[in-house]
């Protein structure tokens, strides 16, 4: 990409267990350039992710200190007590360095970078084929607690209809078909 153009903003939302971490990891691995926005979250770390890596893993109490301490582009409250967040300090220092910038958020946190920057986004959601399905996915991942995975499923209906705030709606039924319309519509965004 050009040294005279700020890195684009590249934001996955879906409800939990849709694919997005799978589809991002993909798409990072085929495009150079793009760096990830490693959020803070206030839930424990699962057995397969490492702090700073993953997430940026706090307490509530460290969470809400960032909080008035407007650490944060925007942040919200995605399962009681399990807080999520995008750091101004992550963005900016992503774009200091000419990259784009990928994020993985809640469709809320979705929507409100693409109110905040506007055409330097491409917000892509990420649906499921049903929510059947998406259970499944959540049970299959295997990596939440039962109480986990109800609350996620539960909140999965309503954050759907949020899918028409997005410029593009990824349906992830066909894995390799999902990861081919990710890859091209990304490609297609930052080189214009
Ligand atoms: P999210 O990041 O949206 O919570 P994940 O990427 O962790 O979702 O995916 C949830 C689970 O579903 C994982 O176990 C993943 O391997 C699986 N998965 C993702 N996409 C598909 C797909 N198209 N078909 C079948 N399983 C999938
Ligand atoms: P998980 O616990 O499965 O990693 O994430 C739960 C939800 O929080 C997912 O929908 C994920 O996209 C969202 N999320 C992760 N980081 C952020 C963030 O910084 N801000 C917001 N608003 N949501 C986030």
């Amino acid at each position: 990409m050009s040294k005279r153009r700020k890195g684009k903003l590249i934001v996955f939302s879906a409800p939990s267990g849709s694919g997005k971490t799978t589809l991002v990891r993909d798409l990072m691995a085929k495009i150079p350039g793009l760096s990830f926005s490693v959020s803070a979250a206030s839930r424990k770390p699962r057995k397969n992710e490492t702090n700073g890596k993953d997430y940026y893993f706090l307490t509530v109490e460290e969470f809400k200190k960032k909080i008035n301490g407007q650490a944060f582009v925007e942040w919200e409250e995605v399962y009681k007590d399990h807080y999520y967040g995008t750091l101004v300090a992550e963005v900016e220092r992503i774009r200091k360095e000419g990259k784009h910038v990928v994020f993985d958020l809640d469709v809320k946190g979705g929507i409100t970078i693409k109110k905040r920057f506007g055409d330097d986004v491409l917000a892509v959601f990420v649906k499921p084929p049903s929510l059947e399905v998406l259970e499944k996915r959540l049970r299959g991942r295997a990596t939440d607690s039962e109480k986990n995975i109800l609350a996620r499923i539960a909140k999965a209906e309503e954050e759907l209809t949020y899918a028409r705030y997005f410029d593009v709606v990824v349906v992830n039924d066909d894995l390799e078909e999902a990861k081919n319309k990710v890859f091209k519509v990304v490609r297609e965004f930052i080189e214009t």
